[in-house]
């Protein structure tokens, strides 16, 4: 077969580890017998230093007819003083919102060669840890009515959490769905007690649910699931909640796993298309230094084959080469301990390749 992905590199060591990424993804094409074919776009500072704005029609326009889009990162210290609309991230939104991406998932995998950088104490996590996040991304406060007004008690500034029961609807099926490609068991995460909008959405998942019945489903209070995931993270497996709960709660989960520069994720839309990334940034501060993981950048596209593509053999290859890379002793000066040597971005890529 051969698929279409719109490629954005974007800044600092996102050119470098989407070229790694690329390489992989080559080398599954040359296995399993499918072509890719790239298309490169600029979003983000490079795309202000050459187009004038962040986020192109041209890259928006070669997104949509892409089958799915990889992105590296965006941002840096160049562009920092620039207003927060004319910034580089700006470009995200726009793509979530050109795109229609309102499923983001996050997995948490603590892998075992790993288990060291886990901040939890051993027994906690003993077995490893492998938890998915689903998070609403284009409603709720971010995105809701905004303002400011005057009080008895001076200025104020409010933001609106609003939920239409649609927006909770198509959310939970992805959880759902990805729940019954798991271990069938989902944990729907919200605030319940105290807000209103929390109580549509409790609602909403547990009709839903009623299409599931083979998925084990527990509600939690956000605040109660953020203890949780530090006292017994692996009670949970999948994870579905609302944008600021989400935003919180994936960050947290992934810092459980230990090193940034490992984790993938996905921005899914109706249908299969989907924009995959790594969860970290253009990190300025070590880009063009052959020292950035690409680990994170590379089971994104993993993430890709068998979310948007459906090819679940090849992620399976993609996502067992970076184990043997691990359990071989290889790492990125961010997941090597002290003392222990040190592999730069280009040659754990190539080995990854190697291994595929
Ligand atoms: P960051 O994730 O870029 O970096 C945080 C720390 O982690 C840094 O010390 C960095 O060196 C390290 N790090 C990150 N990725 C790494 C990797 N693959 N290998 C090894 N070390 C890695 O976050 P930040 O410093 O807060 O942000 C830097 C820029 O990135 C900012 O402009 C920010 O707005 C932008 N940003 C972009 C995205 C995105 O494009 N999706 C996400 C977050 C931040």
């Amino acid at each position: 077969m051969n698929y279409k992905i719109a490629v954005i590199p974007g800044d600092g060591i996102g050119p470098e580890v989407i070229g790694e990424a690329l390489k992989v993804l080559d080398a599954v094409g040359e296995k399993y017998g499918h072509t890719f074919e790239y298309t490169k776009v600029l979003a983000g500072g490079c795309a202000i230093d050459e187009k004038g704005e962040c986020l192109p029609q041209e890259t928006v326009d070669v997104c949509r007819s892409s089958d799915a889009v990889l992105l590296g990162a965006v941002g840096g210290w160049k562009w920092d003083t620039l207003p927060g609309d004319k910034r580089p991230e700006r470009a995200l939104l726009g793509l979530r919102k050109e795109l229609g991406l309102f499923a983001n998932l996050r997995p948490a995998l603590l892998f075992e060669e790993l288990a060291e950088a886990c901040p939890l104490k051993p027994e906690i996590v003993e077995g490893g840890l492998d938890i998915v996040v689903v998070r609403e991304l284009t409603g709720g406060i971010y995105f809701g009515e905004k303002g400011t007004v005057d009080t008895d008690l001076g200025p104020a500034a409010y933001d609106v959490e609003q939920y239409a029961e649609e927006e909770v609807r198509r959310i939970a099926k992805v959880a759902f769905d990805m729940a019954m490609k798991r271990n069938k068991k989902l944990t729907s995460v919200d605030k319940a007690n105290v807000l209103e909008s929390s109580r549509l959405w409790r609602r909403i998942v547990a009709e839903v649910a009623e299409d599931y019945p083979e998925v084990e489903v527990n509600n939690f209070y956000v605040d109660n699931a953020a203890m949780q995931l530090v006292r017994n993270p692996k009670q949970f497996d999948v994870i579905v909640t609302s944008n600021i709960f989400g935003d919180i709660l994936s960050d947290e989960a992934s810092m459980i796993t230990g090193s940034i520069g490992m984790l993938p994720s996905a921005s899914l839309a109706n249908g299969n298309f989907g924009m995959y990334e790594p969860v970290h940034g253009s990190a300025p501060d070590i880009a063009g230094q052959d020292i950035a993981n690409p680990m994170a950048t590379i089971l994104s596209a993993a993430m890709m084959l068998r979310y948007t593509f459906g090819l679940g053999d090849e992620a399976d290859c993609i996502e067992n080469a970076v184990k043997k890379v691990l359990a071989d002793g290889y790492r990125t000066a961010d997941i090597a301990k002290d003392g222990e040597a040190v592999t730069g971005t280009a040659e754990i890529g190539r080995l990854i390749k190697e291994a595929i």
